[in-house]
């Protein structure tokens, strides 16, 4: 089947990517000229592992192209998906629904009859109707007749895991409005169900909330533990033990239990914010979600104040080694990295921050000002008075902290990942701190007045 994918971000690229390798012709849309230019030539925009592979692989074979031209793009496809960004709108909240909209009225000249038209980006309830309708408005300002349907089709891929996400995933989610529509993507995800890997189809009300549902009810989970791991902290728990121990209930899952400094990212922040505009909007307040929301915003303070705690109470003077500031490992993605609000509070404390990523650093370098980039987790210890482990990319899961330990002038280790055992680290010399395990925690033993209150 002839397909169109319009922007090439990491949902867009990743799904049209694996769309050509189910067998599909895929042709990939962005008005950005300079990454369809590297595109065009080889180059992949983005660090997603195994995507540079499989788009040469389908370059190669004459299924995938790029183009910055949407009629050229939708020419003779029966099926156009839309995967541009919904970001948070400035100011209220919402999921700014400006560039999906854009898209609609856009195609609206171009598609060609029949079309099915199918959103992937992550859109509020209501939203495929409203596409059909700007699609519509356009069709009868101008006077062209051209029937076409439309098809929300959520994305529940993760990043650094996206193409095994994409192949293997645990459902695929189709909200449809006519049997036409169901039958296109059915044909679209054949290769999928032959794999066993279920088709849900669903109204586009229903796939449009399980969207923001599913992403929700992660982020509540990441939360939840993350307030049990402060309670570990204070009466003497091991938070891995506990979420290890409630894990093992098939009821629950050990999925999404690991305690840290809070969920960040280009999707959980933003849409846990859009579902509680929407409860909002539609008198049905999602209570549970806005607190979540709250939790996590506190945590990174938290984050902050942890840090600070082991640096005496103050970050002035102090020199601090950051280990990975993307917002997971295996991605490049720093949007609502926790290292954007962790690092430039102790940049603006006044400490010298000595910042290391694998793949960070391009959009780093921008958003985090004030820092000084090193090679490796060793270069940026070299002098530190503390290490802080922010983002647990595998280099850093197995460092050979003697080393690090020599080249530091300080003690401190925060980890925020609860990477190290805490035995093994005090063992080594270090004074640690980690998430949720309070023979780790350094609060009982630093002097209370030097404390920086947590917000
Ligand atoms: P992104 O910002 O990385 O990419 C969006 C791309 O769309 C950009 O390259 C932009 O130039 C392009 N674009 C915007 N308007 C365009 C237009 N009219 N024509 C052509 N190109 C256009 O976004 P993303 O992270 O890929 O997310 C896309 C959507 O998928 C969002 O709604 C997001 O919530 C959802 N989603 C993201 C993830 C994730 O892990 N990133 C996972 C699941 C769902």
């Amino acid at each position: 089947m002839r397909i169109a994918m319009i922007g090439t971000g990491y949902v867009g690229l990743v799904s049209g990517v694996c769309f050509s390798d189910f067998g599909h012709e895929i042709v990939c849309v962005d008005k950005l000229t300079a990454k369809v230019e590297t595109l065009r030539a080889g180059g992949v925009p983005i660090y997603e592992p195994g995507l540079d592979e499989m788009l040469k692989r389908n370059v190669e074979a004459g299924r995938l192209s790029f183009t910055t031209d949407l009629a050229e793009a939708v020419k003779g496809a029966q099926a156009v998906f839309i995967a541009v960004g919904t970001p948070t709108r400035r100011g209220d909240g919402h999921a700014d629904l400006t560039y999906v909209y854009a898209a609609a009225a856009e195609l609206a000249d171009v598609i060609d009859p029949g079309t099915v038209v199918v959103t992937k980006s992550t859109v509020p309830v209501g939203t495929n109707r409203e596409v059909a309708r700007v699609i519509a408005a356009r069709l009868a300002e101008t006077g062209r007749e051209c029937p076409f349907e439309v098809a929300s089709n959520p994305e529940f891929l993760r990043e650094g895991a996206a193409i095994e996400d994409f192949m293997r995933p645990d459902r695929v989610v189709c909200g449809v409005d006519s049997e036409s529509a169901e039958q296109v993507m059915r044909e679209i995800y054949r290769p999928l169900s032959l794999r066993e890997a279920p088709v849900m189809i669903t109204s586009l009300e229903s796939a449009e909330i399980i969207k923001y549902a599913a992403n929700a009810f992660l982020a509540t989970k990441i939360t939840f533990i993350n307030e049990i791991a402060d309670l570990c902290e204070k009466v003497g728990g091991d938070v891995k033990a506990v979420a290890k121990g409630i894990g093992m209930d098939g009821r629950i899952g050990s999925k999404f239990l690991h305690a840290g400094p809070g969920y960040g990212g280009s999707c959980f922040p933003k849409d846990t914010s859009a579902l509680a505009r929407i409860g909002q909007d539609h008198s049905a307040p999602m209570r549970i979600v806005e607190t979540v929301i709250d939790v996590n915003d506190r945590r990174k303070r938290r984050m902050i104040d942890k840090v600070l705690d082991l640096l005496g109470g103050k970050a002035n003077g102090k020199k601090i080694a950051v280990l990975g500031v993307t917002f997971k490992p295996e991605t490049d993605d720093m949007r609502d990295s926790p290292s954007l609000t962790i690092v430039p509070a102790l940049v603006g404390g006044g400490a010298q921050v000595s910042v290391t990523d694998p793949e960070g650093r391009k959009e780093g370098e921008t958003l985090l000002p004030g820092v000084t980039w090193a090679e490796d987790a060793y270069a940026a210890a070299e002098g530190a008075d503390a290490v802080v482990l922010l983002t647990e990319w595998n280099q850093f899961r197995a460092l050979d902290l003697k080393r690090l330990k020599a080249g530091m002038r300080g003690d401190g280790f925060a980890d925020l990942r609860n990477v190290y055992d805490p035995e093994d680290l005090a063992g080594l010399g270090f004074r640690y701190v980690s998430i949720g395990r309070a023979d780790a925690a350094p609060a009982a033993a630093a002097p209370a007045g030097e404390l920086t209150p947590s917000s």
